[in-house]
């Protein structure tokens, strides 16, 4: 399909985001008219991450002209570890040999440094996937283009709301870093990432943020080699007060990292506590990157207004505990862009909010809020102090524990267990929690 870019050079002044939705947006929501003549639907996705371009394979491919923004050059990486699950690789068709490392041991710290090994239970063919996001990323935008996606190089600077129910959203840009230009569209997908410019625009509220830091380290390859199929996690309050530090192999390096929500001015201090632990693992190591980003802690308040839907990291779709956010963002954007199709069959009628809220936030809702609530009172549970760490790393040991997280996290789904083997769980649970707190109150009194 030849796709039209229309363009046009803009004033000098650039309308600033609104951070307040207009009024007019709800009353167009219910009139919004359903024909479009002679032309296909066109939509905007802004951000060609995981989140992004999937949205714009998904368009594309079902008939909407479809435009992706994307301000990066494919070198430049997002901050990220780079972890995916098993299922992403069968649902997203990502070949092998994008892969890194294939994972299939992890061994977690305690804040006492006891190691518990934490993979017992993986299958033969079973792994976490280990890659470079510049590499992934780069892969999953020219899907999008070759499924007839525009691309378009360039920062998105402002988003103009409709000035009525049918009236285009105005997209402004600088392409190739100087001249400002402007796209009229039907639809916007915000997949513009943590700091989402498209949820400004919309008045989509805000969310508390962690923020990440990691360090990618080159090591000797005698040091390399234990790390050849191993990622670590460490807990514990020397590398963060309430998530955990990392280390994740990738192809010729590690990547250390760690992050907080509750403390953001110290994250140098748990990264440098995070290097202390592994230090002899990476002594003689050169850092070849530095990068850090904030992570969303929760949903924002609104993720659909109007024609617009924010997808990913825009959404704040990255659950707690883990950390984990690109197959959230991958699928997110996918599920939208599926939905976007079906409401306008095919590209050929007008989409409105009712449309985006059943095809797309209601499905997504259905299938995952229960995921991102499981993994937040996980990680209120067993980040909260040392003693409750202890307690995490005791449970990780549990085989059924072990086969229970990982099902979950390969798969993506919540894994049912036997109800006998849950009470189990749950007594050890508590077992754990009240003997290490027991212990922790004894070491106390000793130390006094
Ligand atoms: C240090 C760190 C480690 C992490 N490790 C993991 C991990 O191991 N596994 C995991 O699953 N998740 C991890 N995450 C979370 C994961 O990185 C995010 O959840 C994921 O990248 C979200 O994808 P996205 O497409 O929504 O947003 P992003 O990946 O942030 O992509 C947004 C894109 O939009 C572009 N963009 C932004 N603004 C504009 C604009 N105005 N105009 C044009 N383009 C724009 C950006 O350049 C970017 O390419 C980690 C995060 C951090 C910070």
């Amino acid at each position: 399909m030849a796709a039209k870019i229309q363009t046009s050079f803009c004033l000098p002044t650039f309308s600033i985001p609104t951070s307040k939705p207009k009024p007019y947006l709800k009353s167009f929501t219910i009139k919004a008219s359903k024909s479009i003549s002679g032309r296909k639907l066109r939509a905007a996705v802004i951000g060609g991450g995981p989140a992004g371009s999937s949205a714009a394979e998904a368009l594309a491919s079902g008939g909407v002209e479809t435009f992706l923004f994307e301000r990066n050059p494919p070198s430049v990486a997002k901050p990220c570890g780079g972890a995916i699950p098993l299922c992403m690789l069968e649902e997203f068709d990502i070949p092998n040999h994008l892969i890194d490392r294939h994972v299939t041991h992890m061994r977690i710290f305690s804040p006492s440094n006891i190691a518990v090994d934490f993979g017992k239970t993986l299958k033969p063919h079973e792994f976490i996937a280990m890659l470079r996001r510049e590499v992934l990323d780069s892969f999953l935008r020219s899907r999008a283009h070759a499924a007839g996606a525009t691309a378009i190089s360039g920062l998105v600077t402002a988003l103009d709301l409709p000035a009525s129910p049918d009236a285009p959203y105005t997209v402004h840009y600088t392409a190739n870093g100087s001249s400002r230009r402007s796209l009229a569209v039907d639809v916007v997908i915000g997949a513009d990432g943590a700091n989402s410019r498209v949820a400004k625009a919309i008045g989509a509220g805000d969310y508390a943020c962690a923020i990440a830091f990691q360090e990618r380290i080159k090591l000797p390859d005698e040091k390399m080699a234990y790390y050849e199929n191993l990622a670590e996690m460490y807990v514990g309050d020397d590398v963060s007060p309430d998530f955990y530090a990392w280390v994740f192999p990738k192809c010729d390096h590690v990547a250390v990292g760690t992050g907080t929500v509750r403390s953001k001015k110290d994250i140098k201090l748990y990264q440098r506590g995070i290097r202390e632990r592994v230090k002899p693992k990476i002594n003689g190591g050169k850092v070849i990157k530095v990068e850090a980003h904030p992570i969303p802690e929760h949903p924002r308040p609104v993720r659909v207004r109007g024609r617009v839907a924010l997808v990913g990291d825009a959404a704040g779709y990255v659950t707690k505990c883990s950390g984990e956010g690109i197959y959230f963002a991958a699928k997110s954007g996918r599920v939208c862009g599926n939905g976007v199709v079906r409401a306008s069959e095919g590209g050929d009628r007008m989409i409105d909010e009712c449309d985006l809220r059943r095809e797309y936030l209601k499905p997504w809702d259905a299938e995952y809020a229960n995921t991102f609530r499981f993994l937040d009172l996980l990680q209120r549970v067993f980040y909260g102090s040392n003693a409750c760490r202890e307690a995490l790393v005791e449970l990780c040991g549990d085989e059924y524990v072990q086969r229970m997280t990982f099902e979950s996290y390969l798969y993506k789904k919540l894994a049912r267990g036997r109800v006998l083997d849950h009470a189990k769980l749950f007594m050890n649970t508590l077992g754990s929690l009240v003997r290490s707190k027991v212990v922790q109150t004894s070491m106390e009194s000793f130390i006094l």
